[in-house]
């Protein structure tokens, strides 16, 4: 029956974001517990998400993030909820947020209760507590407390040990004999695109397992179809997939594009490569800037950065590197609103979910093509799709973003140097987020020893010097970096306003 709503929540994917499957679940799950929600979608500037707080006389305001720059913004958010005097619990999540972000950097900004909401199915506990006068002085005295007790444990750890110098870290960077290693030399070289791929090709490298992730079922597929506990649900929303996916594969629901790009390319100022029009190598393309690792480390092990995977400019040997962006968005705004418009929430959710899946397959395929043809430099890989969801062929494709290249802003000249928009479809929005969302970009490095890593926390000497490489200013790069930073940068002074 129609029961009296137990509160109002407004959430949103905040400014320069544009993920939200994950706060699309949230939202169905706490409708279904009679919630009212009030879901602003996506990119939501500050301003509009407190107006609509105080129009629709929210009780809690929800708050949700992808990409790391987001994590800048909420915080952004909270200041300007403590400076416009709310009251009204904040709950953060989404893919990069944390207990110790929440805690950290969020927290401080706002004197309301600020709780970090790990996932979906914690939402309705944490909002029916946060609505019922008995249960909410015990829970935001204890999620406080929770929050002190994380920035005390933070504190003793701020930037995770001891920290090499820059120079000192490049003396401990990856040990390569240049002069015994023959870099092989791609089939073709220059810019490729590949419009309207065939969606049933791409669909056989799909990986199942972040699927059921996605949906917070966690387990390996194909095990987790027989799993004692969520083998029946796994089992539903596998099959809906399968009837779903091949409604998009025959009705071209979707569209995939890629380009990708092969490039005479040789590492220089130790942490960047640079790129060349021809073989000549006399003229630069452009220059991709990396970041290295700066923990000190056992004796056996290196202060890894990409730019240790291509053969340095001095020493004379002709190496390359790879570009690609694929997307499987294409026309998908249309399907979505026509589920939405129907009120039916769980197929609009499956339909963006299965376009993530075939993009990061599509990365996949591409990858293999790269290595088989394109590159050449694997032409008889024999590896299984499922080996090859394990990652056991020779290179890597890292995503600017993602641990070992943590800077999104490295995008925009990945976007140049491939004419993303033009040849495939594809725009980066303020924050570097990709539209559409169901999509991958990154660099293609061949060396043997390539190896995806985690650059981990960084210095002031490196942010210093990568600025000064990308010709950024240093408080704009500690903005974009500010995840990745070991140390406390300068802020601008925040006006304290009365409680
Ligand atoms: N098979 C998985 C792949 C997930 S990783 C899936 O279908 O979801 C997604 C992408 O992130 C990879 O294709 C790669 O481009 C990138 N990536 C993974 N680990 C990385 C790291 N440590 N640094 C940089 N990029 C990484």
């Amino acid at each position: 029956g129609v029961q009296k709503p137990k509160g109002k929540i407004v959430i949103a994917t905040v400014k320069g974001d544009v993920h939200d499957i994950g706060k699309n679940i949230v939202s169905v799950v706490l409708q279904c517990n009679n919630f009212d929600v009030v879901n602003l979608g996506v990119m939501v500037p500050a301003e509009r998400i407190l107006q609509t707080a105080r129009d629709e006389k929210a009780d809690i305001i929800g708050l949700s993030g992808l990409i790391t720059p987001s994590l800048e913004e909420m915080a952004h958010v909270a200041k300007e909820m403590e400076r416009q005097g709310f009251k009204v619990p904040l709950l953060i999540g989404g893919a990069t947020t944390s207990r110790v972000h929440t805690a950290v950097k969020i927290e401080p900004n706002y004197s309301g209760p600020t709780i970090w909401v790990p996932d979906a199915s914690r939402s309705v506990g944490v909002c029916t507590s946060l609505m019922s006068d008995e249960l909410k002085p015990d829970f935001v005295r204890k999620a406080k407390e929770e929050n002190d007790r994380t920035r005390q444990q933070h504190k003793g750890k701020k930037g995770q040990g001891p920290h090499h110098s820059l120079a000192e870290a490049r003396k401990h960077g990856l040990k390569t004999d240049w002069q015994s290693y023959v870099p092989p030399a791609p089939a073709f070289l220059g810019v490729k695109a590949l419009s309207e791929y065939p969606l049933a090709e791409i669909a056989r490298f799909i990986d199942w397992t972040p699927f059921f992730q996605t949906w917070e079922l966690s387990g390996r597929y194909p095990k987790i179809l027989q799993d004692p506990i969520v083998g029946e649900a796994a089992r539903n929303l596998f099959a809906d997939a399968q009837a779903m996916l091949d409604r998009i594969i025959e009705e071209k629901w979707l569209t995939a594009n890629a380009v990708i790009g092969l490039f005479p390319a040789n590492s220089v100022n130790s942490d960047d490569v640079e790129l060349y029009t021809d073989e000549s190598r006399t003229q630069v393309l452009t220059t991709f800037r990396f970041l290295r690792q700066q923990t000190v480390k056992p004796a056996d092990r290196f202060n890894h950065c990409l730019a240790d995977l291509v053969a340095p400019r001095e020493s004379g040997v002709k190496d390359y590197i790879g570009g690609f962006a694929v997307t499987a968005g294409i026309g998908i705004d249309p399907r979505v609103e026509a589920f939405e418009k129907k009120h039916d929430d769980y197929n609009a959710i499956m339909l963006k979910a299965l376009a993530d899946r075939l993009a990061e397959a599509f990365a996949e395929l591409m990858h293999l093509r790269v290595r088989r043809e394109l590159w050449g430099y694997a032409p008889d890989e024999p590896l299984s799709v499922e080996e090859m969801i394990d990652e056991k062929y020779r290179g890597i494709r890292p995503a600017p973003g993602y641990p070992a290249c943590p800077d999104h802003t490295e995008k925009e000249p990945l976007f140049d140097l491939l004419h993303v928009p033009e040849n495939a479809g594809m725009t980066l929005t303020e924050s570097f987020a990709m539209l559409p969302t169901a999509a991958v970009s990154g660099f293609y490095f061949s060396h043997p020893q390539s190896q995806y890593f985690a650059v981990g926390k960084i210095d002031r000497d490196q942010v210093q010097d990568y600025a000064r490489r990308k010709g950024s200013r240093l408080d704009v790069m500690e903005k974009w970096l500010a995840p990745v930073l070991a140390y406390e940068a300068e802020e601008s002074p925040v006006v304290p306003v009365a409680a």
